[in-house]
């Protein structure tokens, strides 16, 4: 049975305030059904985590750096995540491949020190909207899968994200056969790649999600959970998010 997951990435927002929206969505959901997820900037990681503790929602960070430790002025590693109390780290988010150059190598890297720490790594594939246009959306996903995943992954441990880049804090949403072509498409290539046991990796779509159209995005084909952005920043939004996916 695939695991379903609602994750919020709270990218650059927040100051340890926010943390009362954390604890709030915790205690609404004391005994969820489904895995509940907020990826906070990395200041707030330890502290959410604090605050959390003893509670079903895990936390997570928004990206890793490849090595251990080191040299590498403002970046976190899997392990640094790991003391601070993160379960998951998000992987290959459009925004650090457009931000800060990640190619899929780099992503894959990423992904090999995420498991070594002990992490779950949520991987995150989409299409621009010139490559949509073009109908290269399918062509462009497989080959993100192909670079961003390594040979030998332990699958237990790994979430994609599915997530255009048009999509993503535009208030504009692929159609939901638009998303279930691709979720299918991602369960095939996967498949065909590590096996029968890619039938449990979940399958998350990301994109101008909110309590309105949550519903409709979970009943498609193969969609297992969401990423959320600017709709996890609030309980009160975020919790009709989770509602409609258990
Ligand atoms: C995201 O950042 O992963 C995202 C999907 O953002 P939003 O929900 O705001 O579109």
């Amino acid at each position: 049975m695939t695991r379903k997951l609602a994750a919020g990435n709270w990218k650059m927002n927040g100051v340890k305030a926010s943390l009362a929206e954390a604890k709030t969505l915790a205690d609404m959901f004391p005994t969820p059904t489904i895995d509940i997820l907020l990826c906070p900037p990395a200041t707030l990681v330890t502290a959410m985590a604090d605050v959390l503790t003893g509670t079903k929602v895990s936390v997570g960070g928004q990206d890793c750096h490849m090595n251990t430790s080191g040299a590498h002025t403002g970046d976190v590693s899997a392990q640094m995540l790991v003391d601070a109390g993160a379960d998951y780290v998000i992987l290959g988010h459009s925004e650090r491949r457009a931000d800060h150059g990640e190619t899929d190598a780099i992503v894959a890297a990423k992904t090999v020190a995420a498991l070594e720490a002990g992490l779950t790594a949520i991987v995150c594939v989409g299409e621009t909207l010139a490559q949509r246009e073009a109908g290269e959306t399918l062509d462009v996903i497989r080959a993100q899968l192909a670079g961003s995943l390594p040979d030998g992954i332990d699958l237990s441990r790994l979430v994609v994200a599915y997530e255009p880049v048009w999509a993503i804090g535009t208030g504009k949403v692929p159609t939901l056969e638009q998303i279930g072509e691709v979720h299918d498409d991602m369960r095939a290539t996967l498949t065909a790649r590590f096996g029968g046991g890619a039938d449990t990796v979940p399958l998350l779509y990301g994109g101008s999600v909110k309590p309105s159209n949550a519903a409709e995005i979970f009943a498609t084909s193969n969609v297992d959970g969401a990423l959320v952005g600017g709709a996890s920043l609030k309980a009160a939004d975020f919790s009709g998010i989770v509602s409609a996916l258990q």
